[in-house]
């Protein structure tokens, strides 16, 4: 593996894994053959399946006429394409979409936004963030600063700025948190700026599904103080909490002000991402240089990115009820195997993901991402030939929609070992 410097990785004792050659569906396949299922849709990106011919044709399609252009200056038919799909696809208040390269920067363009909105708008108080204990918003430094503070942000604490991280309210929301919660509001008021959050689900931080009441509570609280509300819909877009976007599952007034995308937009085969902003966000922007965004990559509105993902919306455009159906199926399937495991693992299934929490015997607390465990975990999965990467103990699946009855089977059957032969985990 000469020179390869991998994400999140100790280079010294890599985890489980090895040179994939080829990928189809819901499988990953290496050069001898071996094939894995791709159980957790490499890293949440792939939802049509790996290398969709439909997609992989746009790509080529596109590889025919036009590679790159200047998106300050000009724009391209894809573009143009994309959003009027897009528009589709989102609820009418979603108007403006800005282009990025990934889920950080989505994240990192949405923070610009907020602060600038509210400069725009000559309220300069509005400087401060609110994010939740357990979230992850991506790994460049705006974005970093928002996530849980961990072993992951430790190293980097001195580049990070002061955010107010409240703690998730846990499974039930209770009186005491709402009233700490409303204290802490009161005394940011006038300076809140922005709130952001994963909805319905937090996903990096250990699968941990919000109460549709919380959330409820929460924005409606924080919309009472003048700021924006940010949604990082990064990993939960695009069906996998079960409907097309996370905030569909909230009634419209909670839907939020920005919305970020990116992982499975291009049905994961480019990197591309969105912050998607209502015209009353736009509007601000206009007038004269200083009031514009000032935010761009060299690579914005990328072509082969941008065929890709009008691609993958056309899929799903085009086959609404059967994505319902792939997804209600998936759901189903993890219902069951919801139903073998103990209680005391906290099992729970949002839509595409089934989670739930191994106990540590290390005792090293819950989500030690370091743990043996989740190496232990992920060998032997991949001997059942199936691909999953545990977040410390827990341990989760969000395989893509092309996954089929026989493909969920064998999760439930490893599933099935896991509770009938837990000691073992530990030797
Ligand atoms: C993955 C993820 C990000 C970061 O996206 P990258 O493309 O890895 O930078 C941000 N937010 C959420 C919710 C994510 O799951």
């Amino acid at each position: 593996m000469s020179g390869i410097w991998k994400p999140f990785t100790q280079m010294l004792a890599p985890p489980p894994g090895g040179l994939i050659d080829s990928a189809n569906g819901a499988y990953l396949y290496k050069k001898d053959g071996q094939k894995i299922l791709d159980a957790i849709s490499s890293w949440w990106v792939i939802n049509h399946g790996h290398c969709h011919p439909h997609i992989m044709q746009a790509i080529r399609t596109q590889t025919h006429k036009l590679d790159q252009v200047l998106f300050s200056n000009f724009h391209h038919e894809k573009s143009e394409e994309l959003i009027e799909n897009l528009k589709q696809l989102l609820d009418p208040k979603f108007q403006h979409f800005f282009f990025s390269d990934n889920g950080s920067t989505s994240v990192e363009v949405a923070l610009k936004m907020t602060l600038h909105y509210f400069k725009n708008l000559g309220s300069k108080n509005r400087t401060h963030f609110l994010s939740f204990t357990g979230s992850y918003h991506g790994d460049t430094v705006g974005a970093m600063s928002l996530n849980d503070r961990s072993t992951f942000t430790n190293p980097y604490k001195e580049l990070l700025f002061e955010v107010n991280q409240v703690k998730h309210p846990g499974k039930e929301l209770s009186e005491e948190w709402k009233k700490s919660f409303l204290h802490k509001l009161d005394v940011l008021k006038g300076s809140l700026a922005g709130l952001i959050l994963e909805p319905l689900i937090q996903g990096a931080g250990g699968m941990i599904p919000w109460p549709k009441e919380s959330l409820e509570f929460i924005i409606t609280e924080v919309r009472k103080t003048g700021a924006l509300v940010i949604f990082d819909e990064v990993m939960t877009g695009f069906y996998r909490t079960g409907k097309m976007f996370a905030y569909e599952h909230l009634s419209p007034e909670q839907y939020p002000d920005l919305l970020c995308l990116s992982k499975g937009l291009t049905g994961g085969s480019l990197p591309m991402a969105l912050t998607v902003a209502t015209s009353s966000i736009y509007e601000t922007f206009l007038g004269p240089k200083s009031k514009m965004f000032y935010h761009g990559h060299s690579f914005t509105g990328n072509l082969f990115s941008c065929a890709a993902a009008v691609a993958s919306c056309q899929l799903f455009l085009k086959n609404q009820d059967t994505y319902s159906a792939k997804v209600s199926k998936i759901e189903t399937h993890f219902l069951e195997i919801k139903a073998l495991i103990p209680n005391s693992w906290d099992p729970r299934v949002i839509g595409t993901i089934l989670a739930f929490e191994l106990p540590d015997q290390t005792k090293t607390g819950r989500s030690e991402y370091t743990s043996m465990l989740s190496e232990k975990l992920t060998q032997k999965a991949l001997n059942e030939n199936i691909f999953i990467r545990p977040l410390g103990n827990t341990l989760y699946f969000m395989p893509p929609y092309s996954v089929e009855d026989r493909e969920l089977q064998s999760i439930k059957n490893f599933v099935k070992k896991l509770v009938f032969e837990q000691d073992d985990m530990y030797c």
